[in-house]
């Protein structure tokens, strides 16, 4: 039986349209659609747990805008956050209380939190983390693993694909060697390589940024021992750990991956959920670290729009609505329902993989090894998942469209769409 395939004629002249004006008619990369071929679809709407495009097809959505919708598309307590804020005006330039709102709610949720700054976006977050981290200690070394995403921050934009002991290669045209050279490159859950780094140069070492759990070379789950080891020996060099939590922040639990896998940091980048979908970062931490930035402390960093009524209206109906929902458990009951239902399918059809879950966050992927690293998720089929994207997307279900990000379900998910999800993959499996 052929599948079936739905009319993207519209969405296609807008890419066409969008192409004349926007470079690769895109204002952030991943939603190009590079990793899979074939044209962008174009949004009109969301609701609960569906999207729309202007050819008038229903998706079935699992990217949830890459983290944010955890309970889906306009929930009511975050529209009407959002409503009652934008009567006020849009931005002011000076303090409102909204601000302590929502910093309180996020001191609440991560006490390893004691004190938290609102920026703009992950990104944001995670440089001025890593600015502070330095200007705290004095030093200049920044650890990070290859396939590990923390925005588009020179200093971190390194990719790696080795582990050894070198100075970062900048992966990107206009990024200096000098921004990335006291960069360093280790391997995800390589504690012994981690070790060594330290042994060789602890002294110069400012910090460790890192995901708790990674979702940008697919999800990738810290192995026994690995979080606890960048605690220890940030602990003993005098070093400041950084989780960046922009995805799993309120993701994986409510107190995000430091909650889940009971280990604390010093600092803590959060994004995507924090804002109910609108563009806001926060980094946060020990009051002592907090206390060295502008104005209380020497570390610059500032922003005309940081801490925006409508951003921290965004982020306070989100958080309100967690609070109040707690629906962690129900979440994760859900996912893996979803991840052995397609699990199944791919085993019944003999279609090599693994997948990795943790909590409503997972990824199939097209790889029979259990991916830990960089170096195993390279080796994954990429012109498998291409085919897979593809075929989901024309049974109105709409995935990541790369191998190497996230699948997110949302609490709007019903029983009756994961089931349809499940059907779908295995009619794509069987016509495999
Ligand atoms: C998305 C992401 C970022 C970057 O956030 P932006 O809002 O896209 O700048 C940083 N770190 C992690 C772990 C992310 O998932």
């Amino acid at each position: 039986m052929a599948l079936p395939s739905l009319d993207h004629t519209r969405s296609e002249a807008e890419f066409a349209r969008a192409k004349q004006l926007i470079p690769g008619g895109v204002n952030s990369p991943a939603r190009a659609f590079g990793g899979v071929g074939g044209n962008p679809v174009f949004i009109e709407r969301g609701a609960e747990a569906y999207l729309y495009d202007i050819d008038g097809n229903r998706y079935v959505d699992y990217i949830g805008s890459w983290g944010p919708h955890i309970l889906g598309h306009r929930h009511p307590l975050i529209v009407k956050s959002l409503e009652n804020a934008l009567l006020r005006g849009t931005s002011f330039g000076a303090p409102t209380v909204q601000e302590s709102e929502l910093a309180e709610l996020i001191i609440e949720a991560v006490p390893s939190v004691e004190r938290v700054r609102m920026v703009n976006s992950g990104t944001e977050a995670t440089m001025s983390a890593v600015r502070l981290a330095r200007g705290y200690t004095g030093r200049n070394v920044i650890i990070k693993f290859a396939g590990c995403y923390h925005g588009h921050v020179d200093s971190l934009l390194v990719s790696a694909g080795s582990g050894a002991l070198t100075h970062g290669v900048p992966s990107s045209p206009g990024i200096p060697a000098g921004a990335t050279q006291d960069t360093l490159i280790l391997e995800y859950n390589d504690i012994e390589g981690l070790k060594a780094a330290f042994a060789a140069r602890g002294s110069e070492i400012a910090g460790i940024i890192l995901e708790p759990v990674v979702g940008n070379m697919g999800v990738v789950v810290p192995v026994a021992g690995f979080l606890e080891s960048c605690r220890e020996l940030c602990t003993q060099h005098g070093s400041v750990l950084i989780f960046d939590e922009v995805m799993t922040g309120f993701r994986v639990a409510h107190g995000g991956a430091q909650q889940r896998f009971g280990v604390t940091p010093d600092l803590t980048t959060l994004g995507k959920i924090v804002g109910g979908g609108l563009p806001v970062g926060a980094y946060g931490g020990k009051k002592e670290i907090m206390d060295s930035i502008s104005p209380v402390g020497p570390v610059y960093q500032a922003g005309t729009l940081s801490g925006n009524p409508l951003a921290m209206a965004g982020g306070l109906g989100m958080l309100t609505a967690l609070k109040a929902l707690d629906p962690y458990e129900e979440l994760e009951r859900k996912t893996t329902v979803l991840t052995q239902g397609l699990g199944e399918a791919a085993t019944k059809a003999g279609i090599p993989h693994s997948i990795a879950q943790v909590g409503s966050m997972f990824t199939l992927f097209f790889n029979p090894e259990p991916v830990t690293s960089y170096s195993i998720s390279a080796k994954n089929d990429t012109a498998a998942f291409a085919k897979f994207f593809h075929a989901m997307l024309n049974q109105g279900i709409y995935l990541p469209c790369s191998q190497f990000e996230a699948v997110f379900v949302s609490a709007a998910h019903s029983e009756v769409d994961i089931a349809i999800t499940i059907e779908a993959a295995n009619r794509v499996f069987a016509n495999w």
